[in-house]
């Protein structure tokens, strides 16, 4: 079987008429999350924070990262989500044990060329991988800044509070970064 022969089956057992109460676009709790496409927190990181389905608008990218500080999927979404659905306060969330923290962009551009992606095409769309991936050091590190590229956002109204989190895939815990009412960051203590 297929992986979207599985989907299908799992979908087909899963729906049920009038099952699910009827939920508006507009988030419940007012906010917004930034977060990780990584796969340990599905289904993990909204129920560590309380949150249920149709209380927050939820934004994944690698790492949680913003490359351009002006436009880009990320920006474009918190925008809206803020001036047409109500969002109220925003979550930057990184995480421990993050893999774009530990990409190698050589390796990568190996295994792409490996993969028949031509070294031209590569050099000429991104000459600077490691750049164009957002590779970072620390989470933490990746959380401040991101904090600080909405905070300065001209975009993004500044009675928005911006929060910075790192969250734990194993145990679930949270730390706070940044407090986005107060603008007190803790990113020393996480380090
Ligand atoms: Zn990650």
């Amino acid at each position: 079987m297929t992986k979207l022969e599985s989907i299908i089956i799992a979908n087909r057992n899963f729906v049920r008429p009038d099952a699910f109460p009827p939920l508006p676009k507009s988030p419940k709790k007012q906010l917004a999350i930034f977060t990780c496409m990584d796969t340990r927190l599905v289904d993990f990181l909204e129920p560590a924070m309380g949150l249920k389905r149709g209380e927050a608008k939820v934004i994944k990218n690698a790492g949680n990262i913003i490359i351009d500080p002006m436009g880009g999927g990320v920006i474009r979404s918190l925008v809206a989500g803020i001036f047409m659905l109500g969002v109220e306060e925003v979550y930057v969330i990184g995480h421990r044990d993050c893999g774009m923290a530990e990409l190698d962009a050589d390796a990568l551009k190996e295994d792409m060329i490996a993969r028949g992606i031509s070294p031209d095409v590569i050099d000429i769309h991104v000459p600077d991988l490691k750049q164009w991936l957002g590779i970072f050091s620390h989470p933490v590190e990746n959380v401040e800044r991101v904090v600080k590229i909405l905070r300065h956002n001209p975009l993004i109204p500044k009675d928005v509070p911006i929060h910075g989190l790192l969250f734990c895939p194993n145990d679930g815990h949270l730390d706070v970064v940044v407090n986005g009412y107060t603008q007190e960051n803790f990113a020393e203590q996480l380090l």
